[in-house]
């Protein structure tokens, strides 16, 4: 696979699905890939990349900004409160916005800082012990108390569990959006993200399927 061959696949998608061209952005994961890989994806002119740890990022981004100007920077993994002042800085959207204590502090940080990333509110949608998110029946009150705290709160994002059908993981997130008065969908990744797309998708995360299998170390 390479960026071209998802490009397609993701307008095939929003076609298939009546969705407008270019209604899906495409976030590249480049977690753990060793930089000649990511290299060669800002080179062909992609700017728009996720990653799971603000440290790994710290250390890889600023250098990419530099020689190669703007980079749209999508934070997927857990944020401790911590790192919180660092994730701001550096990233443009965080998409792991996981508990009420994590809102508070990027509320007096936003305030402090005179700006916010744009949000995701993570929901463990099949309330894994394991997993990051708040439960299903917590999300209405969490995205009630982001906006009283004058959050950008754009959308919900879910990582479906591994041994079930996405489609109803998806279709839990879409509902669940759309009651709330949410437009963002971040949900899909390299073995499912067709299936998202069809049910409303709006930020679709590929790693793998991009980049090559993960090295691990
Ligand atoms: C690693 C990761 C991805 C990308 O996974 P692939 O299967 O390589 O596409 C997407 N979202 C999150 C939160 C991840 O941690």
């Amino acid at each position: 696979m390479s960026l071209s061959d998802i490009q397609a696949r993701i307008t095939a998608a929003e076609a298939q699905a009546g969705r407008a061209p270019g209604s899906v952005k495409l976030i590249a994961v480049s977690k753990v890939q060793p930089d000649d890989r990511v290299r060669a994806v800002l080179e062909l002119g992609h700017r728009t990349f996720g990653e799971n740890r603000v440290q790994e990022a710290a250390g890889k981004w600023p250098g990419f900004r530099d020689e190669f100007g703007a980079v749209d920077l999508h934070l997927l993994g857990p944020l401790q409160t911590n790192k919180a002042r660092q994730a701001m800085e550096l990233f443009d959207v965080i998409h792991s916005l996981d508990r009420p204590k994590l809102a508070q502090t990027l509320a007096r940080l936003a305030d402090e800082m005179g700006r916010c990333p744009d949000l995701f509110v993570q929901v463990n949608t099949g309330a894994e012990p394991q997993k990051a998110g708040v439960l299903p029946d917590e999300a209405d009150a969490m995205i009630a108390d982001c906006r009283k705290l004058g959050l950008p709160v754009l959308g919900l994002m879910c990582i479906p569990p591994v041994d079930e059908d996405p489609a109803l993981h998806f279709q839990m997130l879409a509902d669940m959006a759309a009651r709330n008065d949410l437009s963002g969908l971040s949900m899909g990744m390299s073995d499912d993200f067709e299936i998202a797309i069809a049910h409303g998708a709006t930020h679709v995360r590929v790693g793998s399927a991009i980049f090559g299998a993960r090295v691990s170390h």
